[in-house]
């Protein structure tokens, strides 16, 4: 059921607030869920819907976002409650992260990058095979991020893409890490970095490569490289389409060292995660749900003559522009429904249909959503689309989306094709 945007839940302050996305009797979603849940969507509306334009327009890091997601305590959503966080498992983190995606895509994001350095190491490696001195030290070890993060606010991104075929998963990352005493030295090039210059900790796929090895996936290591060492630096310009608040400049690596410490999983977890755990890759996605979301409320808001800044002129009394909000309506449902079923299954070992529903989902959003937001232009007009108002953001922001790498649109067909055709290991010859 899609809530309608003029009914609302509660108010704070003058500000009359939104729905949620999910509403949590018809999701099921438990009180603690929602309360987090809630608190993600009254921070992302009240706060950073009226910051999103500046980042937005001056291509800036939403730095005061960040400084509100570690006062309310959203920068650590999946840090286990005995460290300090919120203890939020994927569907919880997931269904949040669309709230702050429906008000600033680019915050939402970023703080996926920074979320997953968290969800990754804490409750997907737990589902994963390591002996117990291995998973010992690797509990010993995320403590001392989990830590940076509660007490001290600081932001981790994840940079992989390199312009090759690694991001997509096909060769190993040309980034090394050569192992030295008590650590890493690393060498490599990130593109399309997000968050440069501005995480405190940049979480590095690379390849572990020792004198006389060759490079192989399995032997990928995900380090936490800290902002200030020696021999990291951050280069290029910033000026994209959409979600321009990311600052996703390129990344250098030269002969940086890292300690035993840095190490965000364990020797092989990584290579064992991305086979075990293919969900983990689906957490790009929640930002573009919350951006579906945004362009059918724009749309609802501005026919109804509701839009702040706009003539309280309505124009819902068009049967064209009825059909086209009916259409909206139900391709949103479409993307709510498939979207939240693959977010609710996300585990170890999923089995092939849930592998495949995972990959239609995250097709579904990130096309869906820019769809939506191309549909709300045309109903909605040329006054809808000027740039003080959000939805040009929103047209721009979801373009991005099926571009994002292992799983962009693309990549998603091909795979569903094959996998649906073929069985592991089978071929035609
Ligand atoms: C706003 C934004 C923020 C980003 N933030 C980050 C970040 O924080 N960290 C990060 O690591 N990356 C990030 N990326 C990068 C993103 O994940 C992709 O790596 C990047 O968009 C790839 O661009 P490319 O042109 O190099 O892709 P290419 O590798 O040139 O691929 C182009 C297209 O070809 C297709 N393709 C690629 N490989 C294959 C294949 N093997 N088989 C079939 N088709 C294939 C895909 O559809 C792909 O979209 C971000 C991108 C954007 C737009």
């Amino acid at each position: 059921m899609t809530v309608q945007v003029g009914k609302t839940t509660a108010t704070m302050g003058k500000i009359v607030l939104d729905a949620p996305i999910f509403d949590p009797p018809a999701f099921r979603l438990t009180d603690e869920q929602a309360a987090i849940i809630t608190g993600a969507r009254e921070l992302g509306q009240t706060v950073f819907a009226s910051r999103a334009a500046a980042y937005d327009r001056d291509a800036t890091f939403p730095t005061e976002n960040y400084k509100d997601l570690h006062r309310t305590g959203l920068l650590g959503i999946s840090i286990p409650k005995k460290h300090g966080g919120l203890g939020a498992d994927y569907q919880t983190y997931a269904l949040a992260a669309a709230e702050i995606g429906r008000y600033c895509g680019a915050t939402a994001l970023t703080w996926n990058m920074h979320v997953c350095s968290t969800l990754w190491s804490g409750p997907l490696a737990d589902d994963l095979d390591m002996d117990a001195s291995v998973r010992a030290e690797h509990e010993r070890r995320r403590a001392i991020h989990y830590k940076r993060i509660v007490d001290d606010g600081a932001i981790y991104s994840q940079p992989f893409s390199e312009g090759g075929a690694a991001a997509a998963g096909g060769v190993a990352f040309g980034t090394e890490a050569k192992p030295v005493k008590g650590g890493w030295i690393v060498n490599g090039k990130k593109i399309f970095a997000s968050l440069s210059g501005h995480a405190d900790y940049y979480g590095v796929l690379c390849t572990e490569i020792a004198e006389g090895q060759t490079s192989s996936r399995r032997n990928t290591l995900y380090l936490a490289i800290p902002a200030k060492a020696s021999g990291v630096s951050v280069v290029g310009d910033w000026d994209p389409l959409g979600m321009r608040g990311t600052v996703s400049r390129t990344l250098l690596f030269k002969d940086a060292f890292v300690e035993e410490d840095a190490a965000l999983m364990p020797r092989g977890v990584y290579f064992q995660a991305a086979l075990r755990w293919p969900h983990m890759f689906l957490t790009l996605s929640p930002t573009y749900m919350g951006l579906a979301q945004a362009a059918y409320d724009f749309t609802v808001r501005y026919l109804r003559g509701e839009v702040p800044g706009t003539p309280p002129v309505k124009r819902r009394m068009y049967p064209t522009k009825q059909i086209a909000v009916a259409q909206m309506q139900i391709k949103l449902e479409q993307i709510k429904t498939i979207w939240f079923q693959a977010v609710s299954e996300a585990r170890a070992n999923p089995s092939k249909e849930q592998v495949l529903r995972a990959y239609a989902s995250q097709y579904s959003v990130m096309e869906g959503a820019n769809e939506l937001a191309a549909l709300a232009i045309r109903t909605c007009g040329g006054q809808a689309m000027l740039k003080s108002l959000p939805l040009e953001r929103i047209y721009r922001d979801s373009r991005c989306g099926s571009l994002m790498l292992p799983w962009t649109a693309e990549l998603c067909l091909d795979r569903i094709g094959r996998e649906a055709l073929y069985e592991a290991g089978e071929t035609d010859d």
